[in-house]
């Protein structure tokens, strides 16, 4: 199974993506995720997206491409694909990348948030620097204050492009170029919409139940 979330920042992708990838077995694959890696590492990549990613803009088609070509060929039985594609091109490549492997993308599900909503969701997000786990202000703050409830780690972050200028632009450039995917994925009969508001158990299952998975089965390719 090939599954693509879509939805604008702090829609939920990368919190249900992770979950799926935990009760189901399918793999995440999180561009923004591996490009802040490659800044991390101070990598000729990192180096190259950083100012793009702070700025809020979209990082070049062919370098999120080559990203997902190779993680596509790890051999899970299934996969999530999260923010990625953002751009009619990303669409076509992947659709013509996975046709030489006999594949094709299985569900497009489009998580749909007021844009109320959204920047209130994203200016209160951080994560464990040790461990990643993400946590939210108000929505999902930490059991003890300033410890991770995962690793017990005490130094957290916040994204650089979750400060609300920067949020905004993200939301234009999701309106201007990734909203385009809507109607592509219509057309080929893959786009499901669901709404991303409410709990995280609750968008969960309105997911699980879209893509007909169960607690009981692990998914197979
Ligand atoms: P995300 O973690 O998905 O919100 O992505 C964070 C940032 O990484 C985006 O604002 C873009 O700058 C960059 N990025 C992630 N995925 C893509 C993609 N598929 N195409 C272009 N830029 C991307």
């Amino acid at each position: 199974m090939i599954a693509i979330l879509i939805g604008a920042p702090g829609a939920g992708k990368g919190t249900q993506a992770k979950l799926l990838e935990t009760n189901y077995g399918l793999q995440q694959l999180a561009t923004g995720d591996m490009l802040r890696e490659a800044i991390r590492s101070g990598s000729p990549l990192g180096e190259r997206v950083k100012s793009i990613m702070s700025a809020g803009g979209l990082v070049p088609d062919e370098i999120v491409i080559q990203l997902i070509e190779q993680r596509l060929s790890t051999g899970a039985a299934g996969y999530v694909l999260d923010g990625f594609p953002r751009t009619p091109a990303q669409a076509e490549a992947l659709e013509q990348f996975l046709a030489k492997r006999g594949e094709a993308v299985s569900a497009v599900i489009a998580l749909d948030v007021p844009e109320s909503y959204i920047v209130e969701r994203v200016t209160g997000r951080f994560s464990c620097t040790s461990c990643g786990a993400g946590y939210h202000r108000v929505h999902r703050p930490t059991a003890i204050d300033g410890v991770c409830d995962q690793c017990g780690g005490k130094d957290f972050v916040v994204r650089p492009d979750d400060q609300q200028e920067v949020v905004e632009k993200r939301l234009a450039v999701y309106a201007d170029q990734t909203a385009a995917l809507l109607p592509f994925y219509k057309q080929r009969g893959l786009l499901s919409r669901i709404d991303g508001t409410g709990t995280v158990e609750t968008v969960a299952s309105r997911l699980a139940a879209v893509l007909k998975l169960t607690n009981q089965e692990k998914v197979s390719a």
